[in-house]
């Protein structure tokens, strides 16, 4: 039986570092959360940032527009946001009603508040090993991995999925970490093969229990990004992109869905918030708490 890698407690733990550099800082780090629409999945993560937000001791600002806003209305309250030295990172809630573009609202935000790490000048700050602000999953995966295997140097690394909110970033953290990665999708060949290869296998893909026991290395670190409400036995559930009872059986260690990475999401956009505060008033940063 695996080891059960503890997100949950670890992104606690990250939480209640984080409060103690913000209760020392002399400064508040502000985190500005925009929601556009009333998608309720998305009002239920701002809802849980704005909440740990405030529990680091930071300042949440919630700004909460109508599904029907314009473009260029969005834009203005991004540019007021920029210029707001209360603000040190911002955050647009994706998914965008379809009328606004995001790579446009994305990449106005000023890439110093960029928390989420999506603006385009992260992007190539981090393929290309220069210092970014780094995606909030991506960092609360290799945070856990860290944690559980210390050097990650040279083990070969599959990342099932190419998005560039997870599967992207990850590879590349990955690859920063001297990792073999290879990054896999839906026109992947004999995905269970490769899988198979995986010291590290990442899967970051949405569909319910996809990856089997039987592709699974032994003694291999599985770390379930996905996230799938699925109906079973009447009860609805929340469930990975790994089937975990097999799995666990075979994996060296493996993060629990609900409890494994979904946590560090938030703990690591604080984190990132905190880093985001730190460099704007050229105080030291605190150690790893970045990738
Ligand atoms: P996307 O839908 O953007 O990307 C999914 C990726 O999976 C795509 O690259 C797709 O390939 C690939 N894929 C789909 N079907 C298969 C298949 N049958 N075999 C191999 N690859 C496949 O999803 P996200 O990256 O945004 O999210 C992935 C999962 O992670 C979701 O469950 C999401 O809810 C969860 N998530 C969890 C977070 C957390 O905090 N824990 C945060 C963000 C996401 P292709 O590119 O070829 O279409």
């Amino acid at each position: 039986m695996s080891v059960l890698i503890d997100g949950k407690g670890f992104a606690a733990t990250l939480r209640a570092r984080v409060a103690g550099h913000v209760s020392g800082l002399g400064v508040v780090p502000g985190l500005a959360v925009v929601l556009v629409g009333d998608d309720p999945a998305s009002a239920v993560y701002v809802r849980n940032k704005g909440i740990q937000t405030r529990e680091a001791g930071m300042n949440s600002f919630e700004h909460r527009l109508p599904a029907d806003t314009s473009e260029s209305a969005l834009l203005g309250l991004i540019h007021r946001l920029n210029a707001d030295p209360a603000v040190h990172g911002i955050l647009v809630q994706l998914p965008l009603p379809a009328h606004l573009n995001a790579d446009l609202v994305i990449n106005a935000i000023d890439p110093a508040k960029d928390v989420d790490g999506f603006h385009i000048l992260n992007v190539g700050r981090l393929g290309t090993g220069q210092k970014a602000m780094v995606p909030c999953t991506p960092l609360g995966c290799l945070m856990l991995l860290r944690d559980r295997l210390g050097s990650l140097a040279g083990l070969d690394a599959v990342v099932i999925g190419r998005s560039n909110i997870v599967g992207k970033p990850m590879a590349q953290l990955l690859l920063a970490e001297s990792c073999t990665v290879t990054i896999a999708h839906s026109r992947t060949r004999n995905l269970p093969d490769v899988c198979r290869r995986a010291d590290i296998l990442v899967a970051a893909v949405g569909r319910p229990e996809m990856v089997k026991a039987d592709w699974i290395k032994p003694g291999a670190t599985v770390i379930d990004v996905g996230i799938n409400r699925i109906t079973r036995d009447g009860k609805s559930r929340l469930v990975g992109d790994v089937d975990f009872a097999g799995a666990a059986q075979i994996a060296g260690a493996i993060t629990p869905v609900p409890g494994g990475v979904g946590p560090m999401t938030i703990a690591c956009l604080l984190a990132n918030t905190l880093t985001a505060c730190c460099r704007a008033h050229h105080l030291p940063e605190p150690e790893g708490l970045t990738a």
